[in-house]
């Protein structure tokens, strides 16, 4: 439901940025000095690993937004754009002073060098398994949070011999420091207190700025939390927000710590919202217990118990930073991640419509063009891609969580291991394909969705299939293909171009998510095993197609001028 780990996820809409990390495409290349004074190595095929992004604008229109609303978005932009500071910090201490060294590079490859370094918040490819591009050391797996020569079994010693410590070291907040021979739990507010204090000043700034009482609320409350580590009273203040602003801006996530998975990165989306068609998408909340019906499986392994109903917010995005603006641009995100938030208020799903718009029109339809026939190439459609994005992430909180395993209760996430997110991941893509299909044939969608649906989430498939087809994470995106294809639902042309059998489509979507839910309800970590083996190996007529996408970007890089200009 939140978005997953990067490094145990293959999702074909990248909720969950999944992407960034997957890595082990090729060998990081030997790092050569660059031209200029100081001997910063930088990587040689520095200029080819920018190349791969294409630069997009990224703005909304500000038409809607009061004129208080927007003279309180230059606060909220200025403090947003503390937060880069804040995470390049939480990825490496080292990094402010090797920005400092780039800065000063000279040479053909320091300008691409500092594009790069700006791109993925570091001097590590996130998109090659964190290989090196400038100076050369290897990626911490605890990144900035610990110290960088610390190992899990001196972190777990320490706490053996200090239980007292336990919360703090464990806590989402603290960065952990050597102290002399020990070690010590330093919260984010003193460790991070200057661009912090920055931010919760701009905050409240804004605050004052804007006539809508429930951003005031909310932002007086975030630079409060800021000052204090206390964030659940603005994370409920959060989910009331209803204002021509969205602003999502805190630490969340724990996925930037490789070590434990325990610290949260410091992240804002500054955004627009688009009222009218958040309005459109409200319904399929109320959707949610006919689609859990619905699903395939006999009624006993059905989750009919479904809680709280959760807001969809669509809205454009005007400036990201931190862990929301590093290698693989979010599409949709779904918090707060505190658990007693989603007890009272459930959580939020946010659909960052002009970013899903971009990736579409320069990514997704050239691997169409590349992949598909001619007819199935042109029917992929923006809208379809959407709803994909919107079912995907709904499709989350459908289907088997809670299970009983041999008499016991227990988890799915428990019991399928490290194969979970793979196969969750799956699930939510195929489970999505399933529920537009059923809401077409209730009249509840566009009947065009029936032309427009297969191929482009084919396309979407040949999207994530370009990375680790050969690895596990990358199984559950080939393993639609090759059950696809079993069920005569795909078929592969002469010229090695795939096309969807519309009459096939359905009832194959159908059978593999039936398969997969059952997979999950049971909790079947060896039968999980099997299907992924069965399934999950990359065919010759895959390879060449994705051999094909060589000049399609691989993402985006946000150009935010237009946020740039508001600030000046
Ligand atoms: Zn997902």
């Amino acid at each position: 439901m939140r978005r997953l780990p990067p490094v145990a996820t293959a999702s074909i809409f990248a909720c969950c940025a999944w992407l960034a990390g997957c890595g082990g495409t090729s060998d990081a290349p030997a790092a050569s000095p660059g031209a200029g004074g100081d001997d910063l190595a930088i990587a040689a095929d520095v200029g080819e690993r920018l190349a791969r992004f294409a630069r997009v604008e990224i703005g909304a229109d500000l038409a809607s937004v009061p004129e208080a609303d927007r003279a309180a978005l230059v606060d909220i932009l200025a403090a947003a754009r503390e937060f880069d500071t804040l995470f390049r910090l939480q990825v490496s201490a080292a990094n402010p002073e090797l920005a400092g060294r780039l800065a000063a590079a000279r040479g053909p490859r320091a300008e691409p060098a500092r594009e790069l370094f700006r791109l993925m918040q570091g001097p590590w490819d996130r998109i090659d398994g964190d290989a090196p591009f400038v100076g050369g050391e290897p990626k911490p797996p605890g990144a900035g949070f610990y110290p960088v020569d610390l190992t899990k079994s001196e972190f777990d010693s320490w706490l053996a011999a200090h239980p007292g410590d336990r919360e703090a070291f464990v806590g989402e907040r603290t960065v952990i420091v050597r102290d002399g021979d020990g070690l010590r739990a330093v919260p984010y507010r003193e460790r991070y207190a200057e661009p912090l204090g920055r931010a919760a000043t701009r905050l409240r700034a804004a605050a004052a700025r804007t006539t809508n009482e429930s951003l005031a609320r909310f932002l007086a409350m975030r630079a409060d939390a800021f000052l204090s580590d206390d964030y659940y009273e603005s994370d409920m203040a959060w989910m009331d927000l209803d204002a021509p602003v969205e602003v999502t801006i805190g630490p969340y996530e724990t996925y930037e710590d490789g070590l434990y998975g325990y610290k949260a990165a410091y992240e804002a989306f500054v955004t627009v919202a688009l009222p009218a068609e958040s309005a459109a998408l409200a319904r399929y909340k109320e959707r949610l217990p006919w689609l859990e019906r619905n699903l395939p499986i006999a009624d006993e392994h059905k989750n009919l118990k479904r809680g709280t109903e959760s807001p969809i917010r669509v809205v454009d995005v005007l400036f990201t930073a931190g862990d929301a603006n590093r290698g693989v641009k979010t599409i949709a995100y779904n918090l707060p991640n505190d658990e007693r938030v989603r007890e009272a208020k459930g959580s939020k799903k946010v659909l960052l419509r002009n970013v899903i718009r971009a990736k579409f029109d320069r990514i997704l339809v050239p691997i169409a063009e590349r992949t598909l026939t001619a007819e199935d190439a042109a029917r992929v459609s923006f809208d379809a891609f959407f709803d994909e994005v919107l079912h995907h992430e709904l499709s989350h909180g459908l289907g088997p969580g809670t299970i009983v395993k041999d008499g016991r209760p227990s988890e799915v996430r428990l019991e399928l291991e490290e194969h979970y997110s793979t196969l969750e991941e799956g699930k939510a893509d195929v489970m999505g394909i399933h529920n537009i299909l059923a809401l077409v044939e209730q009249g509840e969608m566009p009947a065009d969705l029936r032309r427009t649906l297969d191929p482009t989430y084919v396309a979407g498939l040949f999207r994530a299939a370009r990375f680790g087809v050969h690895e596990a994470h990358g199984q559950g995106v080939v393993a639609q293909f090759n059950y696809l294809l079993e069920k005569g639902a795909l078929a592969i042309d002469d010229a090695g171009r795939y096309a969807t059998v519309a009459e096939k489509f359905p009832g194959a979507i159908r059978d593999l998510l039936h398969d997969m839910l059952m997979l999950q309800a049971t909790g079947d970590y060896a039968g999980t095993v099997a299907f992924l083996d069965r399934y999950g190996h990359p065919t010759a007529p895959l390879l060449a197609a994705i051999e094909r996408l060589g000049d399609v970007p691989v993402d985006l890089d946000a150009d935010y001028s237009q946020a740039a200009e508001l600030m000046r």
